[in-house]
């Protein structure tokens, strides 16, 4: 058998097992042990200082220099008695991950601790190093990061972590938080306006998300004999096992030893940073799990995400173990998600998608669901541009997974409930009439999850309280899908507003003029509901008679960002100038082609170097066999046979590896990144990476598997 894939096997046999110690059995024990808390706060500063930070914190007031310096040395003590050294900066660049500088709080010329307020608010990373899309060349060279008080301070591996943006000195955002904060709030001014409608007591209005995060799980040693994993996150070649998900069995099954004792360790850490982790299960393909903490405050559970991530990796070394955020890391399975749970809170309390007892929070309730169904009907290309990425190509669309049409699931009770609203001709309200009553809506039934959760297939359903954006990719930065949704439902929402008043000018009761808009919405947007299966080919079909996109590449799916509508969309409410958009769309360009190019590069190299030599190895002993064979006078048929079949297939590799270099090479010359990145979805990875992967499983199929170099599914995905 090949060595190393031999060896690897040989050391998962011997792995020790890996146990997790909770410090306290009571997890309120050590909940948030590691966050500089509001709590921590009010203890360690003074009463003026604590109502400043704190009034910044809720209603986004200055900091002044003092409040800084104070609140600098209040959380260096902390930290210190924490056995801390270093802090950083914590911000979210668009490569995708989390970055860091750290400096010392030690000051060696005056031989004390120090970290003053201006430390805790900017720093300067070397921006240089990081994706600006052009912004950089156009502008000034630096960069800064500036403290984000609404998401709190944390220490992670023995560091202080201070949550940050990322700006261009000239104010250019170059980071995933500065948008989703300026959505934040874009939300909040429109949804404030909608509120006070029905209710003038509402001052603030706050996203919460809630994010299921799928991945899937293998053995460190396995990992480290594939270099498409390493390089690309998923593997590009392989044979299904025997035993895919084609007995669910899996799913709900227990949990492998193994992942349970990484689950346990990492969960505690996240305990310890404040994340609410909350659920952990098996997922659909084997191999694949989930975790999903309790939803929070959009800005945090954002960070939070992210902050898990990096803690899952990182534990997962410890119990010699990889976790893959790939979106698709195993051909013929499931792929991975993130599923973003949203909905709008009010600061008196209620969640907006709360279908209520009261009638009048049922209407504001229809105008919250309803105009989130116009956004997305207004915006789908947006909504979908925003989840896109090369990983997440394969997925969308793919096993178990929602397809790149964006529609709406809302489950039958609501449909109904449309519906008849939809019916409902112009309403006339005698004195002492009921309104609600006449339109069916005084009391719509709580929606039981069962009614609504049914349907797993919509890439964004209505789930009894809140919409779950299911289409987003493991690997994503929730900020960019969750800016996004923020955005065109605060537009749509200021649409409503306006148009509401526009009713009540013509002289229309203010709850008659809010359901003329309704219905009116209702009609309008009736294409983006689905109810049926999402997965299946005739919605495919019924999708396009509806004039649904279904925008499969990214580099197409990113078109829409050079529409006028969506640069004046982002301009309108102050997320992105053109400039930032252009630069947001040149880098998701720009890393597509990176990612296609490592594939593509990977196959050569696996099927040149690894996949041929072994191939042809294996054949020449059947060239042996059949002259055996032959000599003995006997029928060597069998052996011809199968040694045509790998020549057929050795054939095939390389022309195709040889023509997929040769348009790599074309493609390279391109300067204008948009023409060259689509060139890299249909000339590289469309024309022949399935044409090569074919090819290289059917000769896994054919080789003896003593030979055979790279580990194989089954070895990978069936841990104890
Ligand atoms: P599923 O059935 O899809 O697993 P759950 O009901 O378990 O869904 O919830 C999944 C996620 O949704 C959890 O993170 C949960 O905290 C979150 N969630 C629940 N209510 C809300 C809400 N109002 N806003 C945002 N997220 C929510
Ligand atoms: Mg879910």
């Amino acid at each position: 058998m090949a060595t190393l894939r031999q060896e690897a096997l040989k050391m998962v046999q011997n792995r020790e097992r890996v146990t997790a110690v909770a410090p306290s059995s009571k997890i309120s024990d050590y909940f948030g042990s590691q966050v500089f808390t509001l709590a921590e706060m009010k203890e360690s500063l003074a009463p003026s200082v604590y109502s400043k930070i704190s009034n910044a914190i809720e209603k986004g007031g200055k900091i002044d220099k003092n409040t800084a310096d104070e609140v600098a040395s209040a959380v260096k003590t902390w930290a210190l008695s924490k056995g801390v050294t270093h802090y950083t900066h914590w911000f979210q660049p668009l490569t995708g991950s989390t970055a860091e500088k750290h400096d010392t709080f030690f000051d060696a010329n005056a031989g004390i601790e120090k970290f003053k307020g201006s430390a805790l608010v900017q720093q300067e990373p070397d921006a240089s190093s990081f994706p600006n899309g052009g912004i950089r060349s156009t502008f000034e060279a630096r960069g800064y990061t500036a403290w984000d008080p609404t998401s709190p301070i944390f220490i992670f591996d023995k560091t202080l972590c201070i949550p940050t943006i990322f700006v261009a000195f000239t104010g250019e955002a170059l980071d995933y938080k500065t948008p989703l904060l300026k959505s934040i709030e874009a939300v909040n001014n429109a949804a404030v306006t909608t509120c006070q409608l029905f209710d003038r007591n509402v001052r603030k209005i706050t996203p919460s998300l809630g994010v299921e995060q799928e991945y899937f799980v293998i053995d460190r040693g396995l990992f480290a004999t594939r270099p498409d994993l390493i390089m690309a996150g998923r593997t590009v070649f392989g044979h299904n096992p025997a035993r895919g998900q084609q007995l669910d069995d899996h799913y709900f099954g227990s949990i492998p030893t193994r992942v349970k004792d990484f689950m346990q360790d990492f969960e505690v850490e996240a305990l310890r940073l404040g994340i609410p982790v909350s659920t952990r299960h098996n997922e659909v393909a084997p191999g694949q799990f989930e975790v999903a903490p309790l939803f929070e405050e959009i800005n945090k559970a954002t960070d939070h995400n992210q902050l898990l991530m990096d803690l899952m990796t990182k534990v997962a070394e410890k119990h010699h173990l990889k976790v893959l955020f790939h979106e698709k890391p195993f051909a013929g399975l499931n792929g991975s998600g993130k599923h973003n749970n949203w909905s709008l809170i009010t600061d008196t309390g209620v969640n907006l998608f709360q279908p209520s007892n009261s009638a009048r929070e049922n209407l504001q309730f229809l105008t919250f669901l309803v105009a989130t169904i116009k956004a997305v009907h207004d915006y789908d290309d947006l909504l979908r541009a925003s989840i896109a990425s090369a990983g997440n190509d394969w997925r969308l669309g793919a096993n178990e997974a929602p397809p790149a049409i964006i529609s709406v699931f809302l489950g039958s009770t609501l449909t109904s409930v449309l519906n008849e609203l939809e019916e409902n001709g112009e309403l006339k309200i005698e004195k002492g009439e009921n309104m609600y009553m006449k339109l069916g809506i005084s009391k719509i039934p709580e929606i039981i999850l069962d009614n609504t959760d049914r349907n797993r297939t919509s890439p964004f359903a209505f789930t009894g309280n809140k919409f779950e954006f299911r289409a987003v990719g493991s690997h994503a930065n929730v900020a960019g899908p969750m800016a996004v949704l923020n955005v065109i439902v605060a537009d749509t929402l200021k649409t409503f507003n306006a148009d509401v008043k526009n009713e009540m000018g013509k002289g229309k009761e203010k709850k008659i003029a809010i359901v003329n808009v309704l219905r009116k919405y209702i009609k309008e947007t009736k294409r983006i509901r689905f109810e049926g299966d999402g997965y299946s080919e005739e919605w495919a079909e019924e999708a396009q008679k509806r004039g649904l996109s279904n925008l499969k590449s990214t580099p197409f799916a990113l078109d829409v960002f050079k529409t006028d509508k969506s640069k004046d969309l982002f301009a309108r409410h102050k997320i992105f100038n053109h400039l930032e958009l252009d630069a947001r769309h040149e880098i998701m360009l720009e890393n597509y082609i990176m990612k296609v190019q490592i594939e593509s590069r990977v196959m050569g190299d696996l099927a040149l170097n690894h996949i041929i030599p072994t191939a042809v190895n294996y054949q020449n002993k059947l060239i042996e066999n059949a002259k055996g064979l032959k000599e003995l006078g006997l029928d060597n048929d069998a052996a011809v046979e199968t040694i045509k079949e790998i020549s057929g297939h050795l054939e095939s590799i390389k022309t195709n590896i040889n023509q997929m270099t040769d348009a790599r090479r074309r493609l390279n010359k391109i300067s204008d990144i948009e023409e060259k990145a689509k060139g890299y979805s249909t000339d590289v990875k469309d024309a022949f990476f399935d044409k090569i992967r074919y090819s290289v499983d059917k000769l896994e199929l054919l080789v003896d598997d003593e030979y055979w170099p790279l580990v194989k599914y089954r070895e990978m995905l069936f841990l104890k």
